[in-house]
């Protein structure tokens, strides 16, 4: 599992609605609305995901 950044949310990343590559490292959304808001402020995001 990892954690959706954008609603800390626990993601299958099998399941995952979509994923993106920031610095080196690849998160999972939900929802393509996380996933946007994600691509929107990256950086914002990122650090949540610790
Ligand atoms: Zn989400």
């Amino acid at each position: 599992m990892a954690t959706d950044p954008v609603c800390n949310m626990q993601v299958d990343e099998n399941k995952a609605a979509g994923h993106a590559d920031y610095n080196g490292k690849t998160y999972y959304f939900c929802s393509n609305g996380c996933e946007k808001k994600f691509e929107e402020n990256p950086s914002q995001y990122a650090e949540n995901a610790a």
